[in-house]
């Protein structure tokens, strides 16, 4: 069979019966071992070939919880000031009196050489994952534990109150949800409850997929000292892409990055509101609903909005107001 036949009926779906391909690497399996083996080599110019035996990549990495606990001196930890480093790591893994009382005494049964491999490869082994994985941006919430730079990360689900997708309701589908990152769509109920719902399930956090187009992820409001999860929101369109992904199994890193302000564009500027659809008295008028904190001139009201808590001062010193030198803090044209 000409080489060129076998490529076109492979990407058919079909298998012929005989194939003849050839390349530099070939790896027999598309798990999380194969797959990254196989970025690998093609970022070090190689030709591959994946081999795999189930109808679908992934392997049990699929399924996996996700989480990947790294450091030894990753990037991130570097960036925050956190000391690391593989001799840690490697001690931390193997040690047991130095992961008591917190740890697993039971680490000090690991495989020595393997833990030093580990240990020595954490690092880039995060800038690698880092560097493949897709990034999106996230509104917070004023309610909940809020995400730190630290970050939390799990498997996410779709949950299902009923036939419906708005967590309005006592979730349907707790055995899936608990242990993991709910999915939840805006709307017909306050942000609150739709986070109470998905923390009775036993969700880790949750993520409110807005329901009109937008460019920016929005802040939630609310108030309910009860949640203690952690809640965020996305955009339509990622939500969307995040939802077309949960069938093949999705894992989520949630943490604040202090480098990225939110609403705020790629200069630094505070961004105005401009929604897709014209709203009237607030296109442009207003500062977009991304803001963090709240805007005194956003399209509503925000609760969390008192005296001192935003940039307003600061918005209308850069506008030409000025601020008198002594007495009350009053800004002048
Ligand atoms: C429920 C669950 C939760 C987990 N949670 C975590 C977690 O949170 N963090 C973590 O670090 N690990 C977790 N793990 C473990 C992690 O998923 C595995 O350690 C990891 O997937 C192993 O990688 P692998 O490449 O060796 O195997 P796999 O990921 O299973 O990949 C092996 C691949 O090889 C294919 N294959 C097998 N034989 C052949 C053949 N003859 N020809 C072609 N293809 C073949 C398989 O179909 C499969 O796709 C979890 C595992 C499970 C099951």
């Amino acid at each position: 069979m000409e080489h060129n036949d076998t490529n076109a009926d492979l990407s058919r779906g079909k298998i012929p019966a005989t194939w003849d391909l050839a390349a530099d690497v070939v790896i027999v399996g598309a798990g999380a071992a194969g797959l990254p083996a196989a970025i690998r080599a093609v970022d070090a110019g190689a030709s591959v070939i994946v081999v795999e035996t189930n109808y679908d990549i992934g392997g049990h990495a699929i399924v996996s919880g996700g989480n990947v606990p790294l450091g030894g001196g990753t990037s991130a930890q570097r960036k925050y000031g956190i000391e690391d480093s593989p001799e840690v790591v490697f001690r931390d893994l193997t040690d047991w009196t130095i992961v008591q009382p917190n740890g697993w005494p039971d680490y000090r049964y690991n495989d020595r050489a393997v833990m030093r491999a580990f240990a020595d490869h954490c690092a880039q082994t995060y800038d690698f994952l880092v560097a493949n994985g897709t990034n999106y941006r996230v509104g917070s919430a004023s309610f909940g534990t809020k995400v730190s730079i630290v970050g939390l990360s799990g498997n996410v689900v779709a949950a299902a109150n009923d036939s419906l997708t708005d967590g309005c309701t006592a979730l349907t589908n707790p055995a899936t949800v608990v242990g993991r990152i709910a999915l939840i769509d805006r709307g017909n109920c306050l942000f609150v409850v739709k986070a109470k719902n998905a923390q009775n399930a036993g969700a880790i956090a949750a993520i409110i997929v807005d329901n009109v187009v937008a460019s920016s992820p929005n802040q939630l409001g609310g108030s309910d000292p009860s949640i203690n999860i952690s809640v965020v929101s996305v955009t339509k369109n990622d939500g969307d892409t995040l939802r077309g992904q949960i069938p093949n199994g999705l894992s989520a890193f949630i943490a604040a990055d202090p480098q990225h302000l939110s609403g705020v564009d790629a200069n630094g500027f505070v961004k105005l509101y401009a929604p897709s659809s014209f709203s009237g008295g607030s296109s442009v008028h207003h500062w977009d609903t991304s803001a963090s904190p709240n805007l005194l001139m956003e399209p509503s009201i925000n609760s969390d909005l008192t005296h001192g808590v935003d940039v307003s001062v600061e918005q209308l010193s850069d506008m030409g107001w000025t601020e008198p030198t002594g007495g009350r803090k009053r800004l002048r044209r």
